[in-house]
């Protein structure tokens, strides 16, 4: 696989060399503040010990306390922890919330793992890394595979709920915070077809069925637009005129994959993601579209949903075939701008309702897209480079150096 973090420099390198952004500041977002890497030792149900790799990189805190979820994946490594880390810094600032950037993960596969071996390693990593987290400096959250009943393990296991965002509403969560991610991305879905004039007539694919992907085929189904093609890890389903979503769930629930859907086509990742639709919705993992597939995408226009799935080759390939890409940084920063209330919800004591918190992140998410587009209007680029801009200027006013 290319080396997300290399992904990542090639993109502040784009940026830098169109903006106007001081070499320091560019060499300053080169390279994360700090990093851990942990041993985390955990007894298996079968009395057997063995031990996990897990890591906590804190990338930028100039606009506030580092912020970013917590991955549990075979593949994840610190080359992947970093450049979420770094995006996660990008996120923050494109939605102009007062936070920095971290990730973390352990390497681990969690379908392998029972309830107690994953609670037992949830809390074994929390014990690693308890002296740089906490609620003014470093406010982990879910990712991949991680869910609000493991953040309330890590926050009980740290012992403050404020440190830890994305928990079950009962214990400090905040109202919204599950659907956010999904929920952020249907109002960019929507600005980009106000802007690119796109109908309401239009056929979406979405890869990854996941926390993300799932909400997202729901929010798009009910808004009256068609889901032909939806995949998990296991494969994908199509169906040109259509698929039931809810009954997927179902399905899913039941057989472990939306594959073997009736009446649906079993596909492949690969070739859902070139499938003649007009959008594709990207919520799986990194380097998805690559230079060796980004000639074959026929949709109009990408909605990342998941962190990092194009390489910068294929942005190139893609900008060439006028393909808009609503990148990552902008798209899924919903997830974060939930977190960020319930932080504030849990340092004021107070709980929102849902419609309080739908409405200020809509109105910060539009708000962001606006000033993307019209970076990308003012220097000519993509929108993620455009985001990459807006979002190293405003680090740049805070940076300490
Ligand atoms: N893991 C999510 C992301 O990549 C959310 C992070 C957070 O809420 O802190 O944006």
């Amino acid at each position: 696989m290319q080396n997300p973090y290399d992904n990542a420099m090639t993109q502040l390198k784009k940026a830098g060399d169109i903006a106007n952004i001081k070499k320091d500041t560019l060499l300053k977002l080169s390279s994360p503040d700090r990093f851990i890497q942990v041993s985390i030792p955990i007894r298996m149900d079968s009395g057997e010990l063995k031990i996990f790799t897990g890591y906590r990189v804190q990338y930028d805190n100039s606009r506030g306390p580092y912020k970013g979820g917590i991955r549990f994946h075979p593949d994840t490594d610190l080359s992947e922890v970093k450049a979420l880390a770094f995006w996660m810094t990008i996120k923050c600032s494109v939605v102009g919330i007062p936070l920095g950037g971290g990730k973390g993960g352990i390497t681990v596969n969690p379908k392998e793992l029972s309830k107690a071996e994953l609670e037992r390693l949830s809390r074994g990593f929390i014990q690693k890394i308890k002296p740089i987290i906490g609620p003014n400096q470093d406010i982990p959250a879910p990712d991949v595979y991680t869910t609000p009943e493991i953040m309330s393990w890590m926050a009980d296991e740290f012992g403050n709920k404020a440190t830890f965002t994305g928990k079950p509403i009962e214990k400090g969560g905040s109202e919204g915070r599950g659907n956010a991610t999904a929920q952020g991305a249907f109002y960019i879905l929507e600005k980009a077809m106000a802007k690119l004039e796109i109908n309401k007539d239009i056929k979406i694919a979405i890869q990854g069925f996941g926390n993300a992907g799932a909400v997202f085929a729901k929010l798009v189904k009910e808004a009256g637009y068609q889901v032909v093609a939806v995949s998990d890890s296991k494969g994908g389903i199509f169906d040109n005129d259509g698929l039931d979503i809810a009954a997927i769930e179902s399905h899913k629930k039941e057989t472990g994959s939306v594959q073997n859907f009736a009446g649906a086509e079993n596909i492949t990742n690969e070739k859902l993601l070139e499938l003649p639709v007009d959008v594709l919705a990207l919520a799986a993992l990194e380097n998805q579209i690559t230079k060796d597939n980004a000639k074959q995408v026929k949709a109009k226009l990408i909605i990342e949903l998941a962190n990092g799935p194009l390489t910068p080759e294929a942005d190139e390939i893609l900008k060439d075939k006028e393909v808009v890409v609503c990148p990552d940084v902008l798209t899924n920063a919903g997830g974060v701008t939930v977190s960020y209330f319930e932080w504030q919800q849990n340092l004021a004591d107070e709980h929102w309702t849902e419609e309080d918190v739908n409405s200020k992140m809509k109105e910060i998410m539009e708000k962001a897209f606006d000033e993307v587009w019209e970076t990308a209007e003012k220097y000519q680029v993509i929108l993620r480079t455009a985001g990459f801009i807006k979002a190293i200027e405003r680090i740049e006013n805070e940076l300490k150096i």
